[in-house]
């Protein structure tokens, strides 16, 4: 048999794939990538109205998508959507474990003056464990239910194994002072447990990969830097490349990691970041 043709490797048209967090940003851009690349696309967010709304528009499209309401705190609603999906289409090729948000240390909403300098000794407990239980235990969640289902696919389907690529961030990598402490822990933690399950379910012909993108333009903060000009010049300044990112810059990496192009890769915590994990805009 010869090799497959290189565009070829990115076609995903007939597989499917659910999303975590994809009522906005990043997670949006992730479910749009997928149905624009042929997917059957179930978008799930804890946000009723945008999941909803984004959904009636792809589907006005002409995409085949669905939409289920998914806090990924909560185990059994995790369980069930990718239940669900899979009684819809049949099983699941694809998952983003992406549902995430910064807690803030202050910096975010200058409105917020609870712990404007973000100090460690009078961190709000209540807020450490909202951001653990999101962004590290929300992504085992989604992590675990996928390579739940993933692990029957070649019974269901007839192709093998799956793809899971979790939405992670520069600050797994780099001291971000800007977002908050369990913040960065969350997505360092995000970033081994990734490389632990990639390790696990290669025998199963299932990958798992990490996008860590550095500073997107999305509503995370509460949109802080959609809402404030002055904010998003300031942000623009400390990336090497000169600005920050726009959702749609995401979409051809999520299309590589989710389709057989990347079939090489697993265990990778690709950073689309600008350029700021090399350090600071050197003045010229
Ligand atoms: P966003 O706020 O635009 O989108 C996040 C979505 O997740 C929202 O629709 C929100 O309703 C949903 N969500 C929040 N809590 C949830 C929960 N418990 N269960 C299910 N859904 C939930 O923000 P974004 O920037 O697109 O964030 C997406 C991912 O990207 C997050 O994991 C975030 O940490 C990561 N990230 C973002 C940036 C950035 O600069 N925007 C940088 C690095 C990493």
């Amino acid at each position: 048999m010869s090799d497959p043709r290189t565009l070829d490797q990115f076609d995903i048209s007939g597989r499917s794939a659910l999303v975590t967090g994809a009522a906005s940003g990043i997670g949006l851009a992730y479910a749009e990538c997928m149905a624009e690349a042929g997917a059957k696309v179930t978008l799930t967010d804890i946000d009723v109205e945008g999941v909803a709304r984004e959904a009636k528009r792809l589907k006005e499209l002409g995409h085949d998508v669905r939409w289920a309401v998914c806090d990924v705190t909560d185990i059994l609603e995790v369980s069930s959507v990718f239940d669900e999906h899979v009684a819809a289409y049949g099983g699941c090729d694809i998952a983003f474990a992406n549902a995430g948000l910064d807690v803030g240390n202050g910096f975010w909403s200058p409105e917020d003056k609870r712990n404007p300098a973000g100090q460690i000794d009078v961190y709000e407990k209540a807020r450490w464990d909202r951001s653990i239980d999101i962004n590290l235990t929300g992504v085992f969640h989604t992590v675990r239910e996928a390579a739940r289902v993933m692990k029957r696919n070649e019974g269901r389907t007839g192709r093998r194994g799956g793809s899971i690529v979790i939405t992670s961030s520069n600050a797994a990598e780099v001291n971000e002072a800007i977002v908050g402490v369990p913040y960065m822990a969350a997505k360092a933690g995000v970033k081994h447990f990734m490389r632990h399950a990639a390790y696990e379910l290669a025998a199963y012909g299932i990958r798992v990969n990490a996008i860590a993108p550095g500073p997107f333009v999305t509503n995370i903060g509460d949109g802080w830097v959609k809402k404030n000009p002055a904010a998003k010049a300031a942000w623009d300044k400390l990336v090497p490349v000169g600005r920050m990112a726009e959702t749609y810059q995401i979409k051809p990496l999520a299309l590589l990691l989710a389709s057989d192009a990347g079939s090489y890769m697993t265990g990778a915590h690709v950073m689309i970041d600008g350029g700021m994990q090399l350090g600071p805009v050197k003045p010229l």
